[in-house]
């Protein structure tokens, strides 16, 4: 018998707002995923830009998960309270002479990829810098289990970024690395719009030593015009007093084919359905799901 994987996946929206579909669509997905492989599903809130939170939001994300009967296992993950493990590997970087002091302003950098301009400047404590990354010619290439084979070129495709911004925030693709470290992330699942920051994230993984969990990027739902549902579209409430058919419907717009029945089951029969049914497989190579009415 082949040895059993221990697996381990994760959620982690920003309390930005209440989980719209699309959220709820991405984190049924890694639930799904997750419970087929008898691994763990933790639940971290991404609450690092404080600036963004909304009050509220993160007690009303765990009350939709709880809801559907997406139960995570160990306590709720708070970025904010990681400062202190995201300052070690700041430090770890810049002892290794990766960093630098950028005193830009997106107006002042004309190219899409930042052209390394303050890498040699010198920048003086008192003036309003931000710290980024220092690249090199590197191919980034990972086989996403979405997507498929991806390369990247770190300097034409990528160009030095920002782990630390000017307000002193540490930037999500440094958060996220250690993170999905500290919580011992092997599968990342998470919608399409976050792929062109997995090569930055497994060359953060290389600098620091962290093991690379395996990505699998799935479709995002979009509205009627093909824009993502957030907050700014208008993605219409999801209405929690029925998560039976909040369920349904999700499992639908995933292409998991659910017998009609599976309508008028309780919420634990659908999901006991939908783990064992589970075909991930018929998302591969799809970027985005039109949904016809909201
Ligand atoms: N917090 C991020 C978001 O809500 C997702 C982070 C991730 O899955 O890597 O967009
Ligand atoms: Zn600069």
């Amino acid at each position: 018998m082949a040895e059993k994987q221990n697996v381990i996946g994760r959620f982690a929206p920003s309390p930005t707002g209440t989980l719209h579909l699309g959220s709820l669509y991405t984190a049924l997905a890694s639930y799904l995923d997750v419970r087929s492989k008898q691994g763990q599903w933790l639940l971290r809130i991404d609450d690092i830009d404080c600036s963004r939170n909304v009050d509220g939001a993160s007690s009303a994300i765990l009350y939709a998960l709880d809801a559907l009967g997406l139960h995570w296992d160990a306590d709720v993950v708070y970025q904010s309270q990681h400062h202190e493990y995201y300052e070690a590997a700041f430090m770890q970087l810049s002892n290794n002479n990766m960093v630098y002091r950028c005193t830009c302003s997106r107006k002042n950098i004309d190219a899409l990829i930042y052209p390394g301009s303050c890498r040699e400047k010198v920048v003086l404590d008192v003036m309003s810098y931000a710290w980024r990354l220092k690249t090199d010619q590197r191919i980034i290439s990972f086989y996403d289990e979405g997507q498929g084979l991806i390369h990247h070129a770190l300097d034409t495709q990528h160009g030095d970024f920002i782990i630390k911004r000017k307000d002193r925030l540490f930037a999500y693709q440094l958060a996220v690395v250690v993170d999905d470290y500290l919580q011992g992330v092997t599968h990342v699942m998470r919608g399409c719009d976050l792929i062109d920051s997995t090569p930055k994230q497994i060359y953060l993984q290389s600098l620091l030593n962290l093991a690379q969990p395996c990505y699998h990027h799935l479709p995002i739902l979009v509205d009627s015009f093909g824009a993502k549902l957030s907050k700014q579209t208008r993605a219409p409430v999801v209405d929690l007093t029925n998560p039976e058919w909040v369920l349904f419907r999700l499992l639908g717009l995933l292409s998991q084919n659910p017998p009609a029945v599976l309508a008028k089951a309780s919420v634990s029969e659908i999901l006991q359905w939908a783990i064992s049914n589970w075909q991930p497989h018929v998302l591969i190579g799809l970027q985005a799901i039109k949904l016809n009415k909201c």
